[in-house]
């Protein structure tokens, strides 16, 4: 099989594995939500999700209506939550396709109860308390005006009460602040009579370090897919980052000292210098920003961005590697020999979190779901040509 110009492999063997760890941490104490929002953060929201719902997860969470319908449309019949807000134009789909949505006010919920209504059904709904993101859901202050509001529309059942965690794991006393503002509001709602079944504020980091904070669902996004923003969880649950970036040299050349690469001649050879050029560019989520500072492996070993990342390629210095041959595999994020370059070590360099950097995986990146193939830890190609085995899933329909 012939290398793509430019891929992702996302293993879902090691997605099963994370899932199992965080599981064996919960011991059955909270049900999961895998947060699958944003295309599953650029890991592929579909095959992702199909293989999260044969895993064993309680429910979905998404962005928007159209990933909810995305997943109802492969037949995934779990509960599907779209944990932010809603517009108007989204409200007929979302009670036609039974997803949850996540409510922040009497009015939504009037409109949505309105087409419940239209269409005879009752429809479950969460509502979102703010106990310092800052973003969406009600205030304490107004939460049980809202919660006895909604809880009027007949319409509407209030399944789930929530709220989300803004700050770094580190940041702990504003963390159990957060919590203890959210479990007053719950106390305060249970006092007035409502009893609301499932109570959820963890996120990857809450669940993972703040067990307290499980309670009756965690939701998770990054631990499921072996992404650990603060260096905190990862290593201690033996989670492993399940995507992997790749590419190939599709042209080597060598220019004599004092030639320029790229535009505006950021970079001047200081020697003579053999030129690697790769067909990743920035719309493939290769940052401008790591230009002149990035690094990928070739061969098992690093070697330095020169010159400005463009749209669609990005230059590298080989001159230390002699061996190397157009067609060698280059790994952006990944492992390779005893390399490795994880999205929170490329976050690094340009000033973000790794969510982002996965996110921003373009378009022309071909994702390519494999099980049981080739591992990210496994050892380097021998030759040029060979490729890694991946072995796509076949998928039964979940409603066969
Ligand atoms: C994205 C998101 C999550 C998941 O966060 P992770 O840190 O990826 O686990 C949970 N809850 C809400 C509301 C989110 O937007």
């Amino acid at each position: 099989m012939k290398k793509p110009r430019i891929w992702a492999e996302i293993n879902l063997e090691d997605l099963r594995h994370n899932l199992q760890a965080i599981k064996r941490h919960l011991a059955g104490r909270a049900k999961v939500m895998a947060v699958v929002k944003a295309d599953a953060y650029g890991h592929g929201s579909v095959p992702v999700s199909i293989a999260l719902w044969e895993f064993g997860v309680d429910m979905f969470g998404v962005g928007d209506s159209s990933e909810a319908l995305e997943l109802r449309g492969v037949g995934i019949n779990t509960p599907i939550v779209i944990l932010g807000g809603i517009v108007d134009e989204e409200i007929e789909r979302v009670v036609k396709a039974d997803i949850t949505p996540t409510l922040h006010s009497v009015q939504v919920g009037q409109l949505v109860n309105a087409e419940a209504r239209r269409q005879g059904k009752v429809l479950n709904v969460h509502v979102m308390i703010d106990t310092g993101m800052g973003r969406l859901g009600t205030s304490p202050r107004h939460a049980l005006e809202l919660i006895e509001a909604l809880s009027k529309l007949e319409n509407l059942r209030l399944e789930g009460i929530c709220s989300h965690f803004s700050s770094s794991p580190f940041d702990r006393d504003f963390t159990r602040n957060q919590f203890a503002e959210f479990q007053q509001v719950v106390a305060a709602a249970e006092t007035a009579g409502y009893r609301i079944p499932i109570r959820h504020m963890a996120n990857s980091a809450g669940c993972l370090l703040y067990e307290e904070t499980a309670l009756d669902m965690v939701r998770i996004g990054g631990a499921l897919l072996g992404m650990d923003p603060a260096g905190v969880y990862a290593e201690q649950f033996g989670l492993r980052p399940i995507l992997s970036f790749r590419s190939q040299i599709v042209f080597l050349k060598w220019i004599p000292k004092g030639s320029p690469v790229g535009y505006d001649r950021t970079f001047i050879a200081p020697r003579d210098t053999r030129v690697a050029t790769t067909p990743v560019g920035y719309h493939d989520g290769y940052s401008y920003l790591l230009s002149n500072r990035g690094s990928v492996i070739i061969r098992g070993r690093r070697v330095p961005v020169i010159g400005g990342v463009t749209m669609d390629y990005t230059m590298l210095d080989v001159t230390d590697l002699p061996e190397v041959a157009v067609g060698d595999e280059i790994v952006l994020i990944g492992s390779q020999g005893n390399e490795t370059i994880s999205a929170v070590d490329v976050a690094q360099v340009i000033g973000t979190n790794p969510y982002e950097v996965t996110c921003l995986l373009g378009k022309r990146v071909r994702r390519i779901h494999i099980r049981n193939a080739l591992h990210s830890s496994a050892p380097p190609a021998q030759d040029a040509e060979s490729v890694p085995q991946a072995a796509p899933i076949q998928y039964r329909s979940a409603d066969a």
